[in-house]
C-alpha cells in the first residue's frame, strides 16, 4: 500500500458537517467543515434539510481532498460517522426525501411515546432496545412522518420509501441508491432494533406502525458498504466503516476493554462505558447500547448523557455576558474565592441521565453578596464534573467496574482546570488524547480495519490501542473526605430542583 494513501472520514454532526483525511499513522492531514442550517418550525421541533446535508458533505469531501492535495484515487476507504437518531425517509425511485430530517432533539413524538408508556409498553421496549421510551430515538419520528406526510403510509406499504439515519441516507446518496444499509450502532438508536438478537424487531415495528419494507440492512461497523458511484469523485472509493458519533469516539479513544470509559464534552456530554460482550440492563436509567460490532462480534456499552455541559459556558458568555470567550472560563474559575460554596444546577432543559426529569429547571445555590462572575463560572464548570460523577455512580450501581481512567474529548477538554476538577470529583484519573478528533478518527479506524491500513497487524484493535497516546493526564488530588462532602452538596442541590422522574 502506498505510504501516501489516506482514509477519508465524514463526520456529519448536528451543527456541522466535516471531512478529514488521515494518514496511516492516524494523523489528520487535511479537513474541511461546513455549518449546517437548523430549522425550528414549531416549539420543540428541530429539522435539517437532507439536501443541505448531502450538498455540504460533497463540498467538505472536495474541500478536504483539495486542501490535502490528493485525488480520489489516493483514498483507500471512506468511514462515516454521524449525529445519531436523526431520521430521514426518502423515495427509493427519486432519492428525494419526503420531508425534512427530524433531528434527535425534536420532541414531536412525545404524545405517541406518552400513550405507549401509558399502555404499559415501556418495559418491553427497554428490554429489547436498551433505550427508554422517548421521542429522542427514531421510532416515533418515523411514525410521525408516515402519519403526517400525505400519501407516505400507502407508499411505504408498497415498498416505495426508504428509512435511514443520516449515515444510511449518505450511503444511499454516495452509492447512487445501490446500497440501503446502516451499521449496528446506528440501528441500535432507532428503537426498532433488538440489540441482543440483532434484528429489526417485529413487535416494535408493529407498535410504531413501521413496515419492514422501509428498513435498511444492518451490517458490522467495519463491513463492506459498497463504493461511491464511479463518476462522483472521478474514481470509485470503497466505503468500509460506519458508526454513530459517540460510538466512533469510543473507537477513536481505543476503549476496547470492558471497564474502559470515554466521555465527550461538547454542547452536552456523552459517556460510554464498555461492558464487553454483555448487554447490561440498567436499573438506573442509563441506556444499554451497541458500542461496536466488528466481524460479527458485538461489544456493548452503558451510556449516559448530560444535556448541558459546554452549553452552560455558552450561557455564561452569551446569556449572562460574564465571559468574553469560552476559553476565559479557565482563568476565571481559577480566580474564584475558594471559601464560597456555590452549586449551579444547569437543568435548563430538564435533567438527563440518571434523573430524566424533563420538568426540572436550573438554579444556583449558596449565593452571597460576595458571589461574582468567577464563582458562578467555577460552579458551572464544576456542574459538568458533578454530573459526570452522577453518571459514573449510576454505571457502578449497574455493576460497571474496573475503571482505571476516564478518556475525555470534545471542545471543553482544552480546559485544564476543568479536567483537574473532574479527576478530583470522580476520584479517577482523567486522560486527554494527543489526537483530539476522536470521532472522525474512530470512523477512519473502522474504515481501515479490514485492510490493515493503520498497520495494526494480526490484532487490529490491539494495534490501535497501542497507538493511543494521552497528551495530558490529570490525577485526583482532593482528599476523599473533601471530595465526598462536595459531591453530597451537589446531590442536595439537585434534589431541590427535581420535579418528577
Ligand atoms: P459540539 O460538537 O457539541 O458543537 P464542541 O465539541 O465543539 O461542541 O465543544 C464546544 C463547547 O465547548 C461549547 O459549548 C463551548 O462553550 C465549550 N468550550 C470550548 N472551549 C472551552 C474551554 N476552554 N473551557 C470550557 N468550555 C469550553
Amino acid at each position: 500500500m502506498a505510504a501516501d494513501r489516506r482514509i477519508l472520514a465524514i463526520d456529519q454532526g448536528t451543527t456541522s458537517s466535516r471531512a478529514m483525511l488521515f494518514d496511516s499513522a492516524g494523523r489528520a492531514t487535511s479537513q474541511a467543515q461546513q455549518e449546517l442550517a437548523q430549522h425550528f418550525p414549531a416549539d420543540g421541533w428541530v429539522e435539517h434539510d437532507p439536501e443541505d446535508i448531502w450538498r455540504d458533505c460533497l463540498a467538505v469531501i472536495e474541500g478536504a481532498l483539495d486542501q490535502g492535495g490528493v485525488g480520489a484515487g489516493d483514498i483507500a476507504a471512506i468511514g462515516i460517522t454521524n449525529q445519531r437518531e436523526t431520521t430521514v425517509v426518502w423515495d427509493r425511485k427519486t432519492g428525494a426525501a419526503i420531508h425534512r430530517a427530524i433531528v434527535w432533539q425534536d420532541r414531536r413524538g412525545a404524545p405517541l411515546c406518552e400513550r405507549l408508556k401509558g399502555e404499559g409498553h415501556e418495559p418491553m421496549v427497554t428490554a429489547k432496545t436498551g433505550l427508554l421510551l422517548d421521542p429522542y430515538f427514531s421510532a416515533s419520528k418515523v411514525a410521525w412522518l408516515l402519519e403526517n406526510v400525505e400519501g407516505a403510509r400507502e407508499k411505504a406499504a408498497r415498498g416505495e420509501l426508504a428509512f435511514g439515519t443520516v449515515d444510511c441516507f449518505l450511503l444511499w446518496r454516495l452509492t447512487e441508491g445501490r446500497v440501503h444499509a446502516t451499521d449496528a450502532t446506528n440501528a441500535a438508536r432507532t428503537m426498532l432494533y433488538d440489540i441482543r438478537r440483532q434484528v429489526w424487531d417485529e413487535d416494535l415495528l408493529a407498535l410504531f406502525g413501521v413496515p419492514q419494507a422501509l428498513l435498511p440492512e444492518v451490517l458490522d461497523c467495519d463491513a463492506d458498504f459498497g463504493s461511491t458511484a464511479a463518476g462522483m469523485f472521478g474514481t470509485a472509493i470503497p466505503i468500509r466503516g460506519i458508526a454513530g458519533d459517540q460510538q466512533a469516539a469510543t473507537v477513536g479513544q481505543a476503549c476496547f476493554q470492558p471497564g474502559m470509559m470515554k466521555s465527550t464534552y461538547g454542547t452536552g456530554c456523552f459517556a460510554l462505558f464498555n461492558t464487553g460482550t454483555e448487554a447490561v440492563e440498567s436499573k438506573n436509567r442509563l441506556l444499554t447500547t451497541i458500542a461496536y460490532r466488528l466481524g460479527g462480534e458485538t461489544t456493548y456499552a452503558l451510556e449516559g448523557s448530560i444535556f448541558i455541559a459546554g452549553a452552560a459556558v455558552q450561557w455564561l458568555r452569551d446569556g449572562l455576558g460574564i465571559l468574553a470567550t469560552a476559553d476565559a472560563s479557565e482563568e476565571l474559575a481559577k480566580a474564584a474565592d475558594p471559601g464560597q460554596k456555590l452549586y449551579l444546577v444547569p437543568a435548563f432543559t430538564g435533567l438527563g441521565a440518571p434523573y430524566w426529569d424533563a420538568d426540572a429547571r436550573g438554579a444556583i445555590f449558596g449565593l452571597t453578596r460576595a458571589s461574582g462572575p468567577a464563582e458562578i463560572t467555577r460552579a458551572a464548570l464544576e456542574a459538568v464534573c458533578y454530573q459526570t460523577r452522577d453518571l459514573l455512580e449510576a454505571m457502578r450501581a449497574d455493576g460497571a467496574s474496573g475503571l482505571e481512567s476516564l478518556r475525555v474529548d470534545g471542545g471543553m477538554v482544552a480546559n485544564d482546570w476543568l479536567l483537574q476538577t473532574l479527576a478530583d470529583i470522580l476520584g479517577v484519573a482523567v486522560e486527554r488524547p494527543v489526537i483530539a478528533e476522536t470521532t472522525a478518527l474512530g470512523a477512519a479506524y473502522l474504515a481501515g480495519l479490514r485492510e490493515g491500513f493503520f498497520g495494526e497487524g494480526a490484532d487490529p484493535l490491539a494495534g490501535i490501542a497501542r497507538a493511543w497516546r494521552h497528551g495530558g493526564r490529570f490525577e485526583p488530588q482532593a482528599d476523599p473526605g473533601t471530595r465526598e462532602e462536595r459531591y453530597a452538596g451537589w446531590l442536595d442541590a439537585v434534589s431541590r430542583v427535581r420535579v418528577s422522574g
